[in-house]
């Protein structure tokens, strides 16, 4: 990896650390919540087989509902649920299902998406 990509990654690193402190704790900022599961398939370009991921949030953890792109070359990309888990804890609703395209676009727009699954357990 050359200097320019490692900073920039660098810069992309610091930057989402950034955003997980602004975002706070699950437990202060949706003190109802006891638990969200992010359950998903993968799907990558060029890629058949889908890989599922799950990603599990707490009340100690920061409430930044944010899942990173797994692509190659991707930097600055990923998957926002933050509005449908807002809107979900909202209205109270336990389980959501969805598809989101990586919002990165350093390589083809449509390089990868995930089809996901939102679970929510109420304190
Ligand atoms: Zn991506």
């Amino acid at each position: 990896m050359n200097n320019v990509a490692n900073s920039r990654r660098n810069a992309a690193r610091a930057e989402r650390l950034q955003q997980k402190v602004n975002a706070g704790f699950v437990d202060k900022q949706y003190p109802e919540v006891a638990s969200i599961v992010i359950s998903m398939s993968y799907n990558q370009r060029g890629i058949l087989k889908s890989l599922p991921r799950i990603v599990n949030f707490f009340p100690s953890s920061y409430a930044l509902f944010r899942v990173d792109c797994l692509s190659k070359g991707c930097t600055d990309g990923g998957f926002d649920l933050s509005q449908v888990i807002t809107s979900m804890i909202r209205n109270r609703r336990a389980v959501t299902n969805g598809k989101l395209n990586c919002e990165g676009n350093g390589i083809s727009a449509d390089h990868s998406d995930i089809i996901y699954e939102v679970t929510i357990q109420y304190t």
